[in-house]
């Protein structure tokens, strides 16, 4: 590209016309996130890999006179940031040396408002392999061989999903894309959908191809605006390159996709009350069965996956379920994105390797701990349980999985990690997470409805100095109630920060109430 003026989005404006010397060549392209929250923003030199952090923008006219003159481009480094001088490729900075990006892999590279970049980089093939050299089977079976299982918190099975869905005989079916994303700290999903919108698309027409259906919908939340208009924009030069509509690349296969934007209730993160809102109808858990795959959006058979499982549904066609599985632990391949926060070093968005340890995400990935000696890490959201170093457990060796957590009462539910220093007070943390449940219950049913708000008042209680031992029995009562007895999801896993905080910090909910005995 000739040089020429940007504005971006925020109205902020970048002058690289005026800024390049006469007669170099530089395009400058808006990409998506780079994950490096801690160090923003963030510029990138390629081919080189070159990392530019914290760029602000009277730099800007330092850094292209830089980059075109080549034999000074090892001694460039990264800007501005001492410790980091001897990484001149962003590969080599520590943040993105364990990292392995598949469902994340364009994002930051390439021109999220561009379908030419993606089809440069190999997008959409995968779409020309599954409709010319697969069966719908065949798509199936791969997606099952390589265990890729649902990001979005559950971990079911992808590929006994789908193939579920193909054996329903109707003749109308939906794949509908969960981007619903409302974990605190959670912004994964949101990355994806802002920085390879296309990637998105391609894996649900993969999933439209694999189990019949033509219709598609992306449920995103409104307060994702970003997200909304790249998704849309990709959807409209899919369909002006015949990548989507009613006959794809000529094959005669038909696939369309809708945007349905959402208010911003949690609760619609759950399967059968994220069909009932694209349906134009309160967001509300419905009884199960019948179950999504037979009977979900307008009663019709329904793929509902969420955003980063489709963003994994390509390479696993292109590649193979056998490359798919040389990544993570025997029934838990892949990788999973998560969204580092708290009391950490580098914040940010990573993708690792299922099975990578806690120790190497935080003291690795994320630099170490902010402010204070490692305390607990609350993984998974409002449905998630705490991992720590306790009297009892030193839980930084533990292997982040679906499976290895959810024997310790935790899950990766859809990726948020919040990181504590020595100096958080769990208590305090069991509330915070509480008083968000608490709000997002749609009060269908009574035990999350009621239970929760008493479990909130009993935590409110005893943060404030007016707990008794009494409050903590009713606590523990209640959370089996609940958890034994709510509607959903939300409800069914509300209690968890508190149960698993009460079982490894108890001298500190101890510590809090007035009688002790
Ligand atoms: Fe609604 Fe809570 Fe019941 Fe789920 S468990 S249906 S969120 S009241």
């Amino acid at each position: 590209e000739e040089p020429h003026e940007h504005a971006d989005g925020a109205g902020h404006t970048c002058h690289c016309e005026e800024s390049a010397p006469e007669g170099a060549r530089i395009g400058l392209k808006k990409s998506g996130c780079h994950g490096f929250c801690e160090m923003g923003p963030l510029l990138r030199i390629d081919p080189e890999g070159l990392l530019y952090i914290k760029v602000k923008v009277e730099d800007c006219e330092e850094i292209i006179e830089r980059s075109i003159l080549k034999d000074e481009i090892v001694e460039r480094l990264v800007y501005q940031d001492q410790s980091l001088k001897s990484y001149p490729r962003q590969e080599d900075i520590p943040f993105y040396k364990k990292q392995t990006r598949v469902a994340l892999e364009y994002c930051g590279h390439i021109n999220a408002e561009s379908v030419r970049e993606y089809i440069a980089v190999g997008g959409y093939s995968a779409v020309a392999k599954a409709l010319f050299d697969m069966t719908p089977q065949q798509i199936v079976d791969e997606i099952s061989d390589s265990s890729l299982r649902g990001r979005g918190g559950g971990g079911f099975p992808t590929g006994r999903k789908w193939a579920q869905v193909l054996r329903q005989p109707e003749e109308i079916k939906y794949v509908v894309c969960n981007g619903d994303e409302g974990d605190p700290g959670a912004f994964m999903d949101r990355s994806m959908m802002e920085g390879e919108p296309h990637r998105v698309l391609e894996g649900m027409i993969i999933a439209g191809i694999a189990t019949g259906a033509h219709y598609g919908y992306i449920y995103v939340r409104a307060e994702y605006p970003l997200a909304v208009s790249r998704l849309q924009n990709a959807i409209d030069q899919a369909m002006e390159m015949g990548l989507l509509g009613d006959n794809i690349l000529g094959s005669g296969f038909g696939f369309t996709v809708k945007i349905s934007q959402g208010a911003g209730a949690f609760v619609c993160g759950e399967g059968s009350a994220l069909t009932s809102s694209i349906e134009g109808n309160r967001g509300m858990p419905r009884v199960k069965p019948p179950r999504t795959v037979e009977k979900g959006l307008f009663e019709k058979p329904t793929v509902l996956n969420n955003v980063e499982t489709f963003c994994n549904v390509a390479p696993i066609i292109l590649k193979g379920a056998d490359w798919y599985k040389t990544m993570g632990p025997e029934n838990n391949h892949g990788t999973k994105a998560f969204a580092l926060t708290g009391n950490v070093n580098n914040t940010g968005l990573i993708e690792v390797p299922m099975g990578t340890t806690l120790r190497e995400v935080i003291f690795d990935i994320g630099g170490g701990v902010k402010g204070g000696s490692f305390k607990a890490v609350q993984i998974g959201g409002p449905s998630g349980g705490c991992l720590c170093i306790s009297a009892t457990e030193d839980h930084l060796d533990m292997h982040l999985d679906f499976d290895s957590l959810k024997k310790v009462g935790a899950m990766i539910g859809s990726g948020g990690l919040v990181v504590m220093n020595d100096k958080s007070c769990m208590v305090e943390v069991a509330r915070f997470f509480m008083n968000f449940t608490q709000n997002e219950s749609c009060g269908k049913c009574v035990p999350c409805r009621e239970g929760t708000k008493r479990m909130l008042e009993l935590l409110t209680d005893i943060t404030e100095g007016r707990g008794t031992m009494e409050h903590l029995d009713m606590l523990e009562e209640l959370s089996q109630t609940i958890s034994d007895t709510a509607l959903c999801g939300l409800g069914k896993t509300a209690a968890f920060p508190v149960v698993s905080t009460m079982k490894y910090f108890r001298d500190e909910y101890i510590s809090h109430v007035v009688d002790k005995k």
